[in-house]
C-alpha cells in the first residue's frame, strides 16, 4: 500500500522483511506500531537484497546436485576457453575425476586485443552443451552481451559474467531476467561496494542465485597479472549472504602461484575456486601461463582437502 517492495526471509529466530523503493513514503510510526514488529532498521548499505540486513542466512545457489555456498566446498575448473571437442572432454574427463564439481570453458573470450582469439562462439557453446552431458558435470561460461542469453541458457548452467562486463549494466540486467544461476567477478578495478551494487541489478530482476567471485584487482604490483584481494573474502562474508569463491588463475596470472593461493582463499573462508586447466598448457589458445596440467590440477586438489577441514568445510 505504501508503493514500495518487500522482500521476506526467514530464519531461525526471526523474519525479516526488507522494503525498498522510495523509504521518504514509509510512515515509521505506523510500521512499528504494527503487531508483531520488533524493531525498524534502515539499513547503511547502497546494496540492500544483497545485505545480511536483509537476509542474514547464507544463501545456498543450488545446480543440479551441486549446492555453492554450503558446507562443502566446490572446486571449478576446466580451460580458459574452448577449444575443440578433445581439448574440452579430455579436460573435463581429468578435473572430474580430481574432484572438480563444475566444469568452465569460455565460448566468447573478451580480449584486451581484437586480434588475439575471440572463442570458439556458437560452436563452443555446442561442444559445452554435448561435454557436460557426456561428463555429468555442469558448466559455467562467459556471456559477453544481452542479446546471447538466450543462447546460453539452453547449453550452460551457470551465467559468467566477466571482470570487463562488472558493470556492464544492461548485461546484469539481462541475466538477472533470465532466473539462471550466475557467477559475478569483481571488475579489476572495481571496489568491494561496487561489485554488491552489480550483484544488486542482478537481485534487482528476481534473481537471487548469484555467485560472487573475487579474481584479483589491478595494482602497482607487476610481478603477478594481478593482485588477489585476500581480504575481500572475509569481507564479502561478512557484509553478504551470497556464496563468494576466488579465482587465483586470474588472480596470480602464474601456474605455479596457483595452488598456494588456492589454499589461502579456503583458509580465508572462501566457498569454492575457480581454476583454469589445460591439457597442453603450453599449446593454450588463451591463459596458458596461468593454466595447471591435469595433474597439478589433483595434486592441488589432495593439497587442500587437509586446509578445508581445518577451517570446518569438506571437498
Ligand atoms: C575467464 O574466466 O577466463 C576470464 C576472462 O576472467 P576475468 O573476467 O576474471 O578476466
Ligand atoms: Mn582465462
Amino acid at each position: 500500500q505504501m508503493d514500495c517492495q518487500a522482500h521476506i526471509t526467514r530464519d531461525e529466530y526471526q523474519t525479516i522483511i526488507g522494503v525498498s523503493g522510495s523509504p521518504q513514503q514509509l510512515d515509521r510510526n505506523q510500521i512499528v506500531g504494527m503487531p508483531g514488529v520488533q524493531q525498524l532498521l534502515s539499513t547503511r548499505t547502497p546494496f540492500k537484497r544483497a545485505s545480511r540486513d536483509f537476509q542474514s542466512n547464507s544463501t545456498e545457489v543450488v545446480v543440479g546436485d551441486v549446492t555453492i555456498g554450503g558446507g562443502r566446498l566446490v572446486v571449478m575448473a576446466g580451460p580458459c576457453a574452448v577449444e575443440n571437442l578433445e581439448q574440452m572432454s579430455q579436460t573435463a574427463i581429468a578435473v572430474r575425476d580430481a574432484g572438480a564439481r563444475v566444469l568452465r570453458g569460455g565460448a566468447f573470450k573478451p580480449r584486451t586485443s581484437p586480434y588475439s582469439f575471440q572463442g570458439l562462439e556458437q560452436a563452443g557453446l555446442k561442444i559445452l552443451d554435448q561435454v557436460r552431458r557426456e561428463i555429468g558435470l555442469p558448466v559455467v561460461s562467459e556471456v559477453t552481451q544481452p542479446d546471447l542469453v538466450s543462447a546460453m541458457i539452453e547449453s550452460v548452467d551457470i551465467l559468467q559474467i566477466g571482470a570487463r562486463n562488472m558493470q556492464n549494466y544492461a548485461l546484469l540486467q539481462a541475466v538477472g531476467r533470465s532466473q539462471k544461476p550466475v557467477l559475478l567477478k569483481r571488475g579489476m578495478m572495481s571496489t568491494i561496494e561496487e561489485l554488491l551494487m552489480a550483484a544488486e541489478y542482478i537481485l534487482s530482476q528476481g534473481n537471487g542465485h548469484i555467485i560472487l567471485c573475487e579474481r584479483g584487482i589491478r595494482t602497482f604490483e607487476t610481478y603477478t597479472r594481478n593482485t588477489l584481494d585476500i581480504n575481500a573474502i572475509p569481507v564479502l562474508k561478512k557484509l553478504t549472504h551470497l556464496p563468494v569463491i576466488v579465482d587465483p588463475s586470474h588472480g596470480t596470472g602464474r601456474w605455479d602461484l596457483v595452488q598456494s593461493v588456492s589454499l589461502a582463499a579456503i583458509a580465508a573462508g572462501a566457498d569454492g575456486l575457480m581454476i583454469e586447466v589445460h591439457v597442453d598448457p603450453a599449446n593454450a589458445l588463451s591463459d596458458g601461463n596461468q593454466s595447471l596440467k591435469p595433474e597439478r590440477f589433483e595434486a592441488l586438489m589432495t593439497a587442500l582437502r587437509p586446509v578445508a577441514k581445518a577451517v570446518g568445510r569438506s571437498l
